[in-house]
């Protein structure tokens, strides 16, 4: 022995020690990560890792380039983070090129407002001057989002986004739409479309919400004028009327039919001398409504097929109303509304059963179905309302009234005139613009539209300016419809959650034609040329393409800034009578239909990524949106849907399950947690929630994530503080010679890996998150590292039962660092620092851990069986703690009893039982017991000075008088070792 003086026992024990803190401070560490990835150029660096490597195309649908980004933008973009990371980490080449939304209504709309506080017009700037701030702020827009994307610690192509006002895109935009050209897809045509009468221009499908909306609720009576002998003879001389309901009497100036079911039966009732035809089912509902009697006499009954082509008068106008059969007819409720309804919507629609009479009013400018119906009996679609919605001069006593200020006054007018026989408030849902969130109308205007099925049933010859507009649907026929086309590629696309395919199906199944117009600047100028002397329209493919390729040298404004004639190939001539002057189209096109040639303007223009993508993942507004414009356009490019997987991910709500709403108050915005929390938290609260359904946050939620948080970073810590001089080269322990326990560990950390690995495959990521948790703080925080802190802090630093566990502890801090990278991006890669064996300069260049398939389960099995005592034991002691009979459970003695195989399992392991109870001693003795019985009593002995062990062999040694056996041992090592 030494004959140094003895050494300062405090010094002796090995405690952790790490450059790891336990306080994150990740509001200040993530901003300096990022500036060390920016200065690594850590996306280059991983795309030059990833190099040759199978490849992962996720395309990103492209944010709106408007305002700031909100909750909700951030959690689709982490999710689509998580998606690009761990495939990386997979072993692909995943490289993520974001876009973003540029052009439309929303930005006009803006700039428009802010040119107003400045005292000036849209009017008194050129096109091209407005189109220029329009740039501008989309560009402003777009690199704020950036910003705020970059410090959630997404990676990705940021220095060189996609979007959509760039010149190579638009130019992609246009030549898109002359794929649908030529394939005889487009169609110039009046019929109704979603109209805003604030900002004056069409909307698409998806442009629309349904919010709770108050109508006046209207019986009007149209006296048939047909005789009525020729539905039954019994009405023969009588004064029949036909009794229809609607919600919108502003459109009642323009009936011309009212339709019935076929195969309905339909009453004819006595009311005083007059006699009201209404569907069977209905004339109790309606007599009681509309005060006409208990039990109403009715004189006939018959099929609705009855009336086919009868004619009624109009309810005050000099003209006829035809009476037509449609199957669209139902017996309450809003036919015509329900049509334009997704799943979703229709469900929350409230049913009004009571409501209607079985005969719809039918104004064929006005509505889808009446549209559908007026085509096919000839009427014509009539629309008498202007752009701002004002009645045009042709409507008796109305004209120049707004519609929906004229439904009082037409009600009035009804009421005084006596055909009307009731009338009521009414509430139900009404589309409304998702921009100005008013009232929209349906309103029949010439509009160019995509077909879904036959074009040329919708065709117009000429519009309204006499232009000729019949030689663009030539090619339709051997093309076939691209609703058919659409509804069989769906099929062949894998929806996550699988519900998608259904939503998917009705969506396609009941849209009508794609209307692509607007009438507005701000966007592709839809590229079509009329004959300034025949008026013969030019939409030619190959004239298209040949604007394109101008648009990609000058971008789209070359539209504005160049003459039609010198936009069009030199010397091109009318075909109809070779002229050579040519007027422009001036509607620009959806801005769906710019989003939805993503795919071709972004996957087949840059060398790293391919068409068709493995993925989409977006909310579930998308499924009218861009999921749907971008199988469009994939179709009409290549027959395919430009997506072979397709995720939907849910709404972000408050803690309440409402929107946030700055205004309300309960939005959680991202840039604050930035400030408070840092962005991990909101990454983590991403990977907590199961995105499929309705994800719910709140700063009380965000705190809980945070605690979350704080529980596995000491976890990591923990492990990287016992690695500590550890040398993974030379002090590892061959797994055949770790202790079991480590083993075990071991055994449980494949067991995670596994789970984790097939949960990122499945996109699930709060299995991932829960798999990871539970590990963290059960299997590792409360137990194993319990269990091994004894060996690693009072062991001698090299003893061979030291090494073992760091040995272990190695392997599970590199594994949980790699499995946690793609959710806690800034933590993780922080973790890695710290490990002795990172061989990469970020974490992010490396891939997930393995998972052998050989599972150890007989030493799984036998663990768990052990732990089932030690919760036991664990309990035993807590009530003698309790009992005040020991303080730490280091002052106990654990006496255990048992027979057959827990016996012989105790006794297999009892060298490790004071460890595995973290008690000074255990006994062990056989009895004939059903359970384990357990006794606690007071250690024997005395507390040890170094390790706080009680053992009856302290004050052996003369030189270390108040330590025990174990730590002689250990003491005579590190004299020996220095
Ligand atoms: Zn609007
Ligand atoms: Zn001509
Ligand atoms: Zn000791």
């Amino acid at each position: 022995m030494s004959t140094e003086t003895p050494l300062d026992l405090k010094k002796t024990v090995n405690l952790p020690k790490t450059a790891f803190s336990q306080k994150a401070n990740l509001a200040q560490s993530e901003p300096a990560r990022l500036e060390k990835w920016a200065g690594l150029d850590l996306y280059r660096l991983i795309r030059r890792t990833c190099e040759g490597r199978e490849k992962f195309i996720l395309h990103d649908g492209p944010p709106y380039a408007n305002a700031d980004i909100h909750l909700g933008t951030a959690m689709n973009k982490v999710l689509k983070d998580f998606i690009v990371k761990s495939r990386t980490m997979m072993g692909y080449d995943s490289p993520y090129v974001p876009g973003y939304d540029c052009h439309g209504l929303p930005i006009e709309t803006h700039v428009e407002r802010a040119l107003e506080k400045k005292g000036k017009k849209k009017s008194d700037l050129s096109v091209e001057t407005f189109r220029r701030i329009c740039r501008e702020h989309a560009l402003n827009a777009l690199q704020s989002q950036t910003r705020d994307f970059k410090r959630l610690g997404i990676l990705g192509e940021w220095d060189d986004p996609y979007l959509t006002m760039s010149n190579h895109y638009e130019a992609e935009t246009a030549r898109m739409f002359g794929r649908f050209v030529e394939r005889g897809w487009v169609y110039k045509g009046a019929r109704p479309v979603y109209w805003c009468l604030k900002d004056q221009t069409a909307l698409a499908e998806a442009e629309v919400e349904y919010h709770q909306h108050t109508s006046p609720s209207v019986y009007v009576k149209f006296p048939l004028q047909s005789d009525p002998a020729l539905i039954d003879p019994a009405l023969a001389g009588r004064k029949v009327f036909v009794l229809i309901w609607t919600t919108t009497p502003w459109t009642l100036p323009a009936n011309l039919g009212i339709a019935v079911h076929p195969d309905f039966e339909y009453s004819a009732f006595e009311y005083g001398d007059e006699v009201y035809i209404v569907a069977s089912e209905l004339v109790e509902a309606v007599a009681a409504k509309c005060g006409l009697g208990a039990a109403p006499k009715v004189l006939a009954r018959f099929p609705g097929a009855k009336l086919d082509r009868l004619e009624c008068r109009h309810a005050w106008l000099d003209r006829k109303s035809l009476l037509m059969v449609g199957e669209h007819v139902t017996l309450g409720g809003e036919a015509d509304a329900e049509t334009e309804l997704d799943v979703s919507e229709a469900q929350k629609k409230p049913s009004d059963s009571k409501a209607g009479t079985g005969c719809v009013h039918t104004a064929p400018g006005h509505g889808h179905d009446d549209f559908v119906i007026g085509k096919r009996y000839g009427l014509e679609i009539y629309c008498p309302v202007d752009n701002a919605g004002r009645f045009t001069p042709d409507v008796e006593h109305f004209a120049g009234q707004r519609v929906f200020d004229a439904n009082d006054p037409i009600v009035e007018f009804m009421r005084e005139r006596g055909v009307l026989l009731f009338s009521e408030k009414y509430e139900h849902r009404y589309p409304h613009c998702w921009r100005c969130k008013n009232p929209v109308i349906f309103r029949a205007t010439p509009q160019w539209f995509i077909a879904m099925d036959q074009a040329h049933t919708e065709l117009v010859e000429k519009d309204e300016d006499g232009r000729d507009l019949t030689n663009f649907t030539e090619n339709f026929a051997e093309n076939g419809s691209l609703r058919s086309a659409a509804l069989e590629e769906i099929e062949r696309v894998k929806w996550i959650p699988a519900w998608g395919v259904d939503r998917m199906r009705n969506m396609l199944k009941g849209r009508p034609d794609w209307c692509v117009s607007r009438q507005r600047v701000w966007g592709v100028s839809i590229p079509v040329f009329y004959c300034a002397r025949c008026n013969e329209a030019v939409a030619d493919a190959a004239v298209i393409d040949h604007v394109a390729d101008i648009f990609e040298r000058e971008s789209g404004d070359a539209w504005y800034t160049r003459s039609a004639q010198d936009l069009l190939p030199p010397g091109y001539t009318c075909k109809g009578c070779g002229a050579e002057e040519w007027t422009k189209e001036t509607d620009i096109l959806d801005v769906w239909f710019d989003s939805g040639t993503s795919s071709i303007a972004v996957l087949e223009n840059r060398p790293e990524l391919r068409w068709p993508s493995d993925v989409y993942i977006e909310g579930g507004d998308q499924f009218r949106g861009w999921f749907n414009s971008s199988l469009m356009v994939g179709i009409a490019a290549h027959n395919r849907a430009p997506y072979k997987a397709v995720i939907t991910h849910g709404w972000t709500l408050d803690a309440q399950g409402r929107a946030m709403h700055k205004s309300a108050g309960n939005a959680v915005e991202p840039d604050k947690v930035f400030k408070q929390l840092g962005a991990e938290i909101i990454r983590l609260w991403c990977a907590s929630s199961n995105y499929f359904d309705d994800v719910r946050g709140s700063d009380e939620i965000l705190q809980r994530v945070t605690d979350g948080y704080r529980k596995m970073r000491n976890t990591a810590r923990f492990a990287l503080g016992n690695l500590d001089g550890f040398d993974p080269a030379g002090d590892s322990v061959p797994f055949e010679e770790m202790q079991e326990i480590d083993r075990w560990a071991l055994a449980e950390l494949n067991r995670v890996t596994a789970d984790v690995l097939a949960a990122y495959d499945a996109y699930e990521f709060h299995n991932v998150y829960r798999a990871l948790f539970n590990f963290a703080t059960v299997t590792l925080s409360a137990r194993y590292f319990d269990i091994i802190k004894d060996r690693l802090y009072t062991f001698a630093p090299r003893d061979k039962a030291r090494r073992s566990a760091q040995t272990a502890l190695l392997r599970i801090a590199d594994a949980l660092a790699r499995m946690l990278a793609p959710i806690l991006v800034f933590t993780a890669d922080e973790i890695w620092e710290n490990l002795p064996n990172r061989d990469k300069p970020s974490i992010h260049l490396a891939v997930f851990p393995t998972a052998t398939a050989d599972r150890d389960e007989s030493l799984l099995t036998e663990w768990d069986r052990l732990f089932a005592i030690r919760d036991d034991v664990l309990r035993a002691l807590e009530e003698a703690r309790v009992a005040k009979q020991i303080g730490s459970s280091l002052e106990a003695k654990v006496t255990l009893e048992a027979s057959g195989e827990a016996l012989e399992l105790l006794r297999r392991h009892e060298k490790d039982l004071r460890y595995l109870f973290i008690v000074s001693q255990v006994e062990l003795h056989e009895a004939q017991a059903q359970r384990v019985a357990i006794a606690i009593s007071a250690a024997e002995g005395k507390k040890c000075e170094r390790c706080w062990n009680y053992s009856t062999r302290v004050g052996e040694s003369d030189r270390y008088p108040t330590v025990c056996e174990r730590c002689i041992a250990a003491l005579e090592e590190i004299e020996r070792e220095g």
